[in-house]
Order: C-alpha cells, then sequence, then structure tokens
C-alpha cells in the first residue's frame, strides 16, 4: 500500500507521524498521512481504525515557570547595584 522506500511507519507505531503526508489542507488544518492518519494542525489524530488521538503538544507538558529573566533566587536589588 505504501509506495515509499523506505516504507512509512505502520499507523500503530510510535513513529507513525513521521509517515508522508500525501494530502494536505493547512487551511482547513488536517492532512492525511500515507499510512493512513489524519492528523490536525492542534497534533490531534484520527487513525485509520476511527480511534482519536487526543492533541499532545510538546507546550501541554511544560508547566509554567519563572518569567524569563528574572532570578527568582537573586534578590531584586543585588542587580541594580551590579550595574
Ligand atoms: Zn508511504
Amino acid at each position: 500500500m505504501c509506495p515509499h522506500t523506505p516504507q512509512c511507519p505502520a499507523p500503530n507505531g510510535p513513529d507513525r507521524e513521521a509517515a508522508r503526508t500525501i494530502i494536505s489542507h493547512p487551511e482547513q488544518g488536517w492532512s492525511l498521512l500515507c499510512n493512513g492518519i489524519v492528523i490536525f494542525e492542534d497534533t490531534g489524530e484520527l487513525l485509520p481504525g476511527g480511534d482519536a488521538i487526543a492533541p499532545h503538544r510538546p507546550t501541554d507538558l511544560i508547566t509554567p515557570a519563572v518569567t524569563i529573566g528574572q532570578d527568582p533566587l537573586q534578590p531584586a536589588d543585588s542587580r541594580t547595584s551590579a550595574a
């Protein structure tokens, strides 16, 4: 079924998103991969068997940290005297 060499990953494999895109509709927010997966721009997926995979953006795994540029270990007034 897959004409590519090397063959695209199976839809049930961990690397399934690496399959080639054969139909792309960015204006509609989805693409069809060679292995039958429909992948959405929010990283949600629809598998060939009808199963759905919830969006799993890498940013969802990052917990909000301290504001960039502020060092919580340094008192605020130590920076003003250093300059
Ligand atoms: Zn393929």
